[in-house]
């Protein structure tokens, strides 16, 4: 008789939410719209495919979008089947089993999901009580711990946080790990590392067209590292690992003057409107909104779990994280207005919380 092996049997399939709701602020997905001329032009990109063929491996018209776009080399950077299967990839392939990996706490959850996959040994380092990184005190665990590999966002998601660029270049020039620097949420900020990846060996960043521009729906990501790192990358993964559509789609988003500019200025106006909408009501009832470096608000609260509940019965979808805290995606203003709006009821006249 056939059973599932241990690292999997217990294991259920990813469901960020079920059910309809008629605000969906969970995902920190872009609510910004590719304009109806950038639409056309996909439209006739998909028309042209040669959808016989496989896709092109080094997905080199993406790559050269990409690097012109942010002012890097090509030759470092790797396209993915958006950064979930790179995290997937470098976790597994840059692991042996047992291989040390550290991740921080809180983080993106996928982290440690990857690691046992890979059957790497994963190390919790729990961040400070104001949710920052304490880079000397990460440094000492890294060594001390003898960790190989160490993975977190940066601006991190859940909390919003950002970590300077000089501390990060402190942190990946003091440990032995490689580490693996998730900028998912970078483009709401202006500390990249992107341009001195190659001054490391050490260090890899992971990008993703998911979040500022609007394109979570084709799935692309990408990896940056210096050429060492980034040929072993290209020698593990799958392939044909990015579809031929996503690939030109993403590279005419990328090449297309002014709109990614336009959908950043649009997410940052929303998150800020969010984020002080947030920080007025927590001012009245004892809750904390972090000031954000992304495009999403972390809310501290005591009865975060009802409030989430509550938000739900309403028809609005927030991420609730742990106990305490609400992930808040920054959304078009009919969309931020109705979960403040919500959020005021709930918090100020405790009505539902
Ligand atoms: C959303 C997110 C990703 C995943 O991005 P994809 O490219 O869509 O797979 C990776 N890291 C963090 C921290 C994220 O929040």
């Amino acid at each position: 008789m056939y059973e599932l092996n241990p690292k999997i049997r217990g294991l259920t399939p990813y469901d960020p939410i079920s059910g309809e709701y008629r605000v969906r602020l969970d995902a920190n997905e872009s609510f910004f719209p590719l304009p109806p001329e950038v639409r056309g032009r996909l439209a006739e990109l998909a028309q042209a495919l040669d959808y016989n063929r496989y896709p092109d491996p080094a997905a080199a018209g993406f790559c050269e979008a990409f690097a012109a776009h942010y002012g890097v080399d090509p030759a470092l950077v790797t396209a993915g089947n958006g950064s979930d299967e790179l995290l997937f990839l470098l976790t597994s392939a840059f692991l042996m089993r047992g291989g040390r990996m550290a991740v921080l706490s809180p983080d993106f959850s996928m982290y440690r999901f990857y690691a046992s996959l890979a059957e790497a040994e994963c190390l919790t380092f729990r961040k400070d009580g104001d949710l920052r990184i304490p880079v000397e005190r990460l440094i000492s665990f890294c060594q001390e711990e003898r960790v190989e590999m160490l993975l977190f966002s940066n601006p991190c998601n859940p909390t919003s946080l950002g970590l300077s660029r000089e501390e990060v270049r402190r942190l990946v020039r003091s440990v032995d790990a490689l580490v693996v620097l998730d900028e998912a949420y970078m483009d709401f900020w202006d500390q990249s590392l992107l341009q001195e990846a190659a001054d490391f060996d050490n260090l890899i960043i992971l990008r993703t067209c998911s979040k500022a521009f609007g394109m979570a729906a084709l799935r692309v990501g990408a990896a940056v590292a210096n050429p060492v790192l980034t040929r072993a990358i290209r020698a593990v993964k799958s392939p044909y690992n990015v579809n031929s559509f996503s690939q030109a789609a993403a590279a005419e988003v990328l090449r297309t003057p002014g709109l990614l500019d336009s959908a950043r200025e649009a997410v940052v106006r929303s998150r800020e409107e969010l984020y002080q909408g947030c920080a007025a009501l927590a001012s009245h009832c004892g809750a904390e909104a972090f000031r954000p470096c992304t495009n999403f608000v972390l809310l501290r609260l005591a009865n975060a779990p009802e409030v989430h509940r509550a938000l739900l019965a309403r028809g609005i979808a927030v991420r609730l994280i742990g106990d305490g805290f609400l992930r808040i995606t920054a959304g078009a203003p009919e969309e931020n207005r109705a979960v403040l709006g919500a959020l005021e009821d709930l918090l100020t006249k405790g009505r539902g919380a």
